[in-house]
């Protein structure tokens, strides 16, 4: 494979098929599983982590698509298809949602295309872009085909902020795209965090990140918290991606094991 002429390089670890690898999947090569068992090493439960943010991302898109009545979503940070993705939960409970997927890994483009197919009544569409530039997003003219910004969408921004680099950085991308969105529109977003790790493992988490052996941005409960300012929260608030309306009867994990807040937010 070319990786210039591909734009997909494997000797480099990628977000999207390292966390691949953490679900069990098959779409990664030996780059992303060396920098996945990396952090493992570091953070044994990181799989858990794994398991309940993408659980997130499913009740909280059958939260919009039943509950919220949101027919139209624009998830940034698609992830390489799995089970049940964000478009295949929205529209087994409404079978007319559109929704746009945007990343910026030509892989996972390749593998959206192929493989997230849309229900007859409803649409997808895919964007290959980044979320460092959303007025680039909202430009694209797959979302005026999709989308019809008058409406209600719900704004899916589920571990993708992590890759964010900057304190303070993220803020400024999503009011950015909120403020593209109407009345009635929702933000869900999970994010990783240090905030429940032992002072030493967060001095550990900073080295790795200031080596460049970890990609990932964690952020703070209030910073995360601060990309729903004016938005009205859905009950529970901001937890820990386990403790968001979980399943009855659903075990929930010890706070350290997850490193992963969330929340769900209603633009008034
Ligand atoms: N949202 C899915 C996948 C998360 S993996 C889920 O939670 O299950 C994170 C995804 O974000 C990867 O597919 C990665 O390629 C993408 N990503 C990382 N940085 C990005 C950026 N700056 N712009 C767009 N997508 C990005």
């Amino acid at each position: 494979m070319d990786p210039v002429a591909s734009g997909i390089d494997p000797n480099v670890a990628h977000p999207a098929r390292r966390y691949n690898y953490w679900l069990g999947g098959k779409d990664n090569f030996a780059a992303d599983r060396a920098s996945g068992d990396e952090l493992e090493r570091h953070f044994p439960k990181v799989r858990l982590g794994a398991l309940a943010n993408r659980a997130m991302l499913q009740r909280a898109t059958r939260f919009l698509a039943e509950e919220a009545g949101i027919r139209q979503f624009l998830d940034i940070g698609t992830g390489l298809p799995t089970a049940d993705n964000t478009h295949e939960v929205a529209q087994r409970y409404a079978p007319t949602s559109k929704i746009v997927y945007v990343d910026n890994d030509p892989l996972v483009m390749v593998h959206a295309r192929a493989l997230l197919n849309s229900s007859p009544e409803g649409r997808t569409a895919y964007i290959e872009a980044d979320l460092n530039d959303p007025a680039r997003i909202l430009a694209d003219p797959a979302i005026d085909e999709t989308l019809d910004l008058k409406q209600p969408v719900g704004l899916m921004l589920i571990a993708v902020l992590h890759f964010i680099h900057g304190d303070g950085a993220a803020k400024p991308i999503v009011s950015h795209l909120l403020d593209a969105l109407p009345s009635g529109s929702y933000l869900v977003a999970t994010h990783a965090t240090s905030d429940f790790g032992t002072p030493e493992q967060q001095a550990l988490y900073r080295q790795l990140v200031e080596s460049g052996k970890s990609d990932v941005w964690t952020r703070p409960k209030d910073e995360f918290e601060a990309l729903f300012e004016g938005l009205e929260l859905v009950e529970p608030g901001v937890v820990p991606a386990s403790e968001w309306r979980p399943e009855p009867g659903a075990e929930i994990p010890e706070r350290s094991d997850i490193n992963v807040w969330t929340a769900v937010g209603r633009k008034p």
